[in-house]
């Protein structure tokens, strides 16, 4: 069961604070959609607007053509997990799943079929009978997963939900949830501040910043081509070269035009070259190329799967190389003090604006 979302001009404000700007965006029908954002973006204001939990200033929020602002949260048929889990540690596993069938007055049989199924999807069956407070952290966020799908809600609400596990549980439960999103095709929305769960997990990201979105787009592009400085810097690690600006408004960097397979992204006067460590090579001696950085080796730091290595631009600037340790780099790599050439595919070039 999956339908399309429609968030149409939906601001919150809190006295003169404004909490979420005015917030457009489609989440389609079966699609697994991740806000993602610094402390403090809007992202779960957002999330309980969607719940019901907040009431917004003004907007619309429509699913599959309904609008829904005004029903009551259990009446919205929408499932939620939150980063606490919010379980009655007292009861056992079957009494937290079958809470919102009871809220829902769906009768005993049903129920207790129901129950087992969502438990199956979970793998949790044989925990049925276990209390909550008698689990491992895994163990109940899968238990609160299993209580937000039991009743088959058209859209599943994740705030966080994998925050307090540690990171191989977590990493664990990134597959496990994407594999049953895959199954079960139910419309998600998903709330995290970690960029790499964000790429890892969704369909689509959406990245806020101050209440506002800036950018909904795959994860590969979000990676690729981040529509801003914000975005580039929020998204993986990115070091920001300032360029100069010719005559003829072509951009230089070191006195050679840049090469860019797309326009320069983002707003304001300024430009800057976004460099990514891993996209950079090393050059030989005097090769020629295009978007070539020159500098000097400051620190080699292994660091286990890379290497990586700072560099002090000509002009102070800094920025950083990382090579993977595979067969045969190390022995290539340059010593601190020694100078370095780095080059930048035109394909890997990101050139945002800034004020
Ligand atoms: P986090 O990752 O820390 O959970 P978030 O992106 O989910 O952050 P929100 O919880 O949506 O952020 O909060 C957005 C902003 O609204 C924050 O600056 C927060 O302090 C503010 N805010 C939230 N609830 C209230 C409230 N009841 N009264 C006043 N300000 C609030």
């Amino acid at each position: 069961m999956a339908n399309p979302i429609a968030i149409r001009d939906v601001r919150k404000t809190y006295g003169d604070f404004v909490a979420l700007g005015s917030i457009d965006l489609d989440i389609e029908a079966g699609e697994f959609l991740t806000l993602l954002g610094p402390s403090g973006s809007g992202k779960t204001t957002l999330l309980m607007i969607m719940a019901g939990f907040i009431r917004p200033d003004r907007g619309s929020i429509k699913v599959a053509g309904r609008e829904i602002l005004r029903t009551p949260p259990h009446k919205r048929n929408i499932g939620m997990v939150f980063q606490n889990y919010a379980l009655f540690p007292h009861m056992d596993v079957a009494g937290n799943v079958a809470f919102p069938l009871r809220l829902r007055k769906v009768g005993q049989a049903e129920a207790d079929k129901r129950v087992r199924e969502a438990l199956r999807l979970v793998q949790l069956e044989q925990f049925i009978d276990r209390r909550v407070d008698q689990l491992s952290g895994g163990q109940r966020q899968r238990v609160a997963l299993a209580r937000a799908m039991v009743f088959e809600p058209e859209i599943l609400l994740m705030d966080e939900p994998l925050s307090a596990l540690d990171k191989k549980l977590r990493e664990e439960m990134q597959v496990e949830l994407k594999h049953l999103h895959q199954r079960l095709g139910m419309t998600t929305v998903y709330v995290t501040h970690d960029q790499r769960e964000a790429l890892t997990m969704s369909d689509r990201v959406a990245v806020m910043n101050h209440g506002a979105l800036c950018q909904v787009a795959p994860p590969r592009e979000i990676y690729e081509a981040p529509s801003d400085r914000f975005v580039a810097d929020f998204i993986g690690e990115s070091y920001f070269v300032a360029l100069d600006a010719g005559g003829g408004g072509e951009l230089a960097l070191g006195g050679r035009p840049v090469r860019l397979s797309q326009p320069p992204r983002g707003e304001g006067a300024r430009h800057y070259l976004v460099v990514r460590p891993e996209k950079l090579a090393l050059l030989d001696g005097e090769t020629g190329g295009h978007n070539v950085l020159e500098g000097k080796a400051e620190d080699v730091v292994f660091q286990g799967e890379s290497v990586l290595i700072a560099v002090r631009l000509a002009d102070g600037q800094r920025i950083a190389v990382r090579k993977s340790t595979g067969h045969g780099v190390l022995s290539g790599l340059p010593e601190s003090g020694e100078a370095v050439r780095l080059g930048l595919h035109p394909e890997d070039s990101v050139v945002v604006r800034d004020a």
